[in-house]
């Protein structure tokens, strides 16, 4: 393992750390090893007397400046802010430049310059977007242009004319099919963006239904036993549940049908959500029934904020063919007991909270009542505001 480290500090060193410069180091010294191969071949060549030495030489001392320039250029940080950081465009009309010099100086073995240039444009089609292509390509026809029209003008020994005319067919050729290649993959790219955002679109509506009820908007159960098991961990000592259900709300249902009960339960949703505080949350636990989490509150504000949410239910009027309807809420609540270890589970606090709704609904409704334990609830706790009741688990359930 540690053998590795001095390799991967030198190479940090040589691409940088920051991983979209990382990539742009990683492709310009790709494509200066592309070239620096072309550069050993052709010196190959000029060994075999196939071209001069001294022009092979100086073709090869031009490449290879302009390519570390490329990289000194892109290490050093200062094409950054430039429109293309990478020099992508850059290093490929120099590659042409390049390319087509070589075509010129290569004599009997110029084929060799087709390849290299269906290589260059292959580096093209996949970072390019069409239009710079397009731009790639009148470039390449004007270089390769001259190229051609320079080889023609020296007319050297064994000069062939119809392979010259194959040469500038492979050129047009290879330039038609890079064109269409890289229309094609922008084609290809841009429906895969799109899906991709489709995608992700879809994602986080799913994630939302997953996590809220449909008719209300309201978190749903799942993620209300998520966010209560979280508070837990957090703030167990200082938790409080609630739990809220709409008195006679099957009269609603049965008096104006269903579709007014759905709204009853949404102007309800609205108006208990509008009378929280932020760090409050409230969800739909089934039906007309509702749970409440206060975190860090403790008794004498809880009795203040559900007084508060009674009342905003009390003075609710949702309108129906021919009347206005009004409804109320009985309310239980219990706060997590703090003394035990580990900390009392959520589902015990609930079921205290349901048993003081119990004793609500059997008081006569639209009231709150909490659990407490029965230190505290004998007598009342001087902290509760009026109208609040406590209740212990030793107390019988009014008939
Ligand atoms: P209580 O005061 O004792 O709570 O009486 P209640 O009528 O509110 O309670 P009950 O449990 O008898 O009735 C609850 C009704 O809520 C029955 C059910 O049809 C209705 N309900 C449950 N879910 C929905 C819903 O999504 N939309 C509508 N419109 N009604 C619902
Ligand atoms: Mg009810
Ligand atoms: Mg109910």
């Amino acid at each position: 393992m540690d053998s590795d480290k001095p390799g991967k500090a030198l190479m940090d060193c040589f691409l940088t750390t920051d991983r979209h410069q990382r990539i742009r180091m990683m492709m310009a010294g790709f494509a200066s090893l592309v070239m620096l191969c072309c550069a050993a071949i052709m010196n190959l060549l000029a060994q075999a007397g196939l071209m001069r030495i001294d022009w092979t030489l100086w073709w090869t001392l031009a490449t290879g400046t302009g390519f570390i320039a490329t990289l000194v250029l892109i290490r050093s940080g200062c094409t950054r802010r430039l429109h293309d950081p990478a020099l992508t465009q850059l290093q490929i009309r120099y590659a042409l430049v390049c390319n087509a010099f070589a075509y010129f100086l290569l004599g009997p073995a110029r084929g060799i310059a087709l390849i290299v240039l269906s290589l260059i444009l292959m580096f093209g089609v996949f970072g390019t977007s069409p239009r710079q292509m397009m731009v790639n390509i009148v470039f390449a026809l004007l270089v390769f242009g001259l190229a051609l029209m320079n080889v023609l003008a020296r007319q050297e020994p064994g000069y062939v004319p119809e392979l010259e005319l194959a040469y500038a067919g492979m050129v047009l050729l290879l330039l038609a099919v890079s064109a269409f290649v890289s229309v094609r993959l922008h084609a290809i790219r841009q429906r895969l963006s799109r899906q991709k955002q489709d995608l992700t679109h879809a994602l986080q509506r799913i994630h939302h239904l997953a996590e809220h009820d449909d008719l209300t908007g309201l978190v749903n159960r799942r993620r209300m036993a998520q966010l209560m098991e979280t508070a837990l961990q957090r703030t167990a000592p200082s938790l409080l549940l609630a739990l809220l259900d709409i008195d006679h709300f099957k009269r609603i249902n049965d008096t104006h049908g269903h579709a007014v009960g759905d709204q009853v339960l949404c102007a309800f949703a609205r108006a208990v959500q509008g009378s929280l505080r932020s760090s409050d949350v409230v969800a739909r636990w089934g039906g007309e029934e509702f749970v409440l989490m206060l975190r860090d509150t403790d008794s004498a504000d809880a009795a203040q904020l559900l007084e508060r949410v009674r009342n905003a239910v009390a003075a609710l009027t949702v309108p129906a063919p021919g009347e206005l309807i009004r409804l109320t809420v009985s309310i239980g609540w219990a706060a997590q007991s703090s003394g035990t270890t580990p900390a009392e589970a959520i589902e015990n606090t609930l079921e205290r909270a349901d048993q003081a709704l119990y004793h609500a609904k059997a008081q006569g409704r639209n009231q709150i009542v909490s659990y407490e334990c029965a230190s505290a609830c004998h007598p009342r706790p001087a902290d509760a505001a009026p109208g609040m009741q406590c209740f212990s688990a030793s107390q019988p359930i009014p008939e």
